[in-house]
């Protein structure tokens, strides 16, 4: 065993984990738990931390500094997102749906109270479809 010395991102990468991991850095030893944080949890954490402050962030003011620390300053996996409905966040690769006019409802656009990002129990139940 020795410490590996990867950056903390690298730990999303399977053959490899985060600087304070203690496994082998062999890529075929070793399960992802030591000290694996998926992308998720990373955001879940720093989204229930900023709900807590004082004074308190709504989920929605919370949601828009990930937003601006996904998108800015690009430090954040920008694939999870925060469902419109429950607020709930979720990674954007593995559920949910981002509906825009990419999407086609009954032959036409999509309505815009359908567009924005739904995870897969809040989806609206209607038949909509990739254009
Ligand atoms: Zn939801």
């Amino acid at each position: 065993m020795k410490n590996c010395t990867l950056d903390y991102n690298d730990c999303t990468n399977k053959k490899t984990h985060c600087r304070k991991c203690t496994r082998s850095t062999d890529p075929g030893k070793g399960e992802l738990t030591d000290h694996y944080v998926s992308p998720l949890d990373q955001v879940n954490k720093i989204y229930e931390f900023l709900h807590g402050f004082k004074p308190k962030l709504s989920y929605k003011k919370a949601f828009s500094v990930i937003y601006f620390l996904q998108e800015h300053i690009r430090c954040l996996p920008d694939h999870i997102e925060q469902c419109q409905d429950c607020l709930e966040l979720f990674d954007a690769d593995k559920e949910g749906f981002c509906l825009s006019n990419d999407y086609e409802l009954d032959g036409k656009d999509l309505p815009e109270k359908y567009h924005g990002h739904w995870c897969d129990n809040c989806v609206p139940a209607v038949d909509f479809q990739m254009k």
